[in-house]
């Protein structure tokens, strides 16, 4: 089935940030894949190989592969390829790996039975402006941001990763069809003073669905929960999806 036909319609993506197979099928055991997709990032993928991946699909999960592919156009669109035939529902790139290494992701695709969506990453939250002009870019943070987002949906790619603080201004500017997928996403602000971890700009399921974020990622509030399926039916009755 071509991922972009995907029927689930729960928003939310859980983020197996987990050193080993054994850990995250454990803990994806205890999830219900009617009612979340799961994320494989580098950490895991490094340790534990394509196999996790097609244990999870095994297991019902739909898999969003979050490599942050960034490499000459050749080796993303064979790499691109590879999470495709690997059956793979969304995968990342950086957007600044340009446009002929977004292009050549976005033609490696398009013959595929099965098309994973491909979502950009701008700049990355864990740099400020200073960093940021440390590598040579002068225009401004925002600026940036917005100008790689922009690259990345003339190219094709079906969205961006933002923060969900940022999500009125990309649903505006890219419209209803761009696929916005947020992280740094907490059950409370207030509430819970120590349940920001290390992310900074936080928002709720439900004012990230309403800023215009079409898939929520959450990793610690549901993986450390002490049940962490309960924590998937809170994130989804706190958005009236409770019936997933
Ligand atoms: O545990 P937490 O909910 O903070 O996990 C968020 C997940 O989203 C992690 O896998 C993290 O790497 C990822 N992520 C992020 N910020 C970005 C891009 C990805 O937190 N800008």
């Amino acid at each position: 089935m071509n991922s972009t036909s995907s029927l689930l319609a729960s928003p939310l993506i859980v983020a197996l940030d987990c050193a080993t197979s054994a850990q995250a099928l454990e803990l994806a055991k205890q999830l219900n894949p009617q009612q979340c997709r799961v994320k494989v990032g580098k950490e895991l993928f490094i340790a534990a190989g394509p196999s996790v991946v097609e244990q999870l699909q095994a297991l019902g999960f739909e898999v969003f592969l979050d490599l942050k592919l960034f490499d000459i156009p050749n080796t993303v669109a064979g790499a691109v390829a590879s999470a495709a035939d690997l059956g793979v529902w969304m995968l990342t790139l950086h957007a600044m790996g340009g446009r002929s290494m977004l292009h050549a992701a976005v033609m490696s695709v398009q013959e595929k039975s099965h098309a994973p969506l491909l979502i950009g990453v701008t700049v990355l939250t864990s740099m400020n402006a200073t960093q940021l002009a440390e590598t040579g870019v002068e225009s401004g943070l925002q600026d940036h941001v917005m100008r790689l987002a922009n690259l990345c949906q003339g190219v094709g790619l079906n969205g961006c990763v933002a923060s969900a603080q940022e999500a009125p201004l990309f649903r505006s500017s890219f419209g209803r069809a761009f696929t916005l997928v947020t992280p740094g996403i907490r059950f409370a602000k207030a509430a819970e003073p120590n349940s920001k971890d290390d992310q900074q700009r936080v928002c709720t399921p439900k004012e990230a669905i309403v800023n215009g974020s079409t898939y929520l990622v959450m990793g610690r509030p549901i993986t450390q929960a002490s049940d962490p399926q309960k924590a998937v039916e809170k994130v989804l009755a706190d958005l009236a999806l409770s019936s997933f």
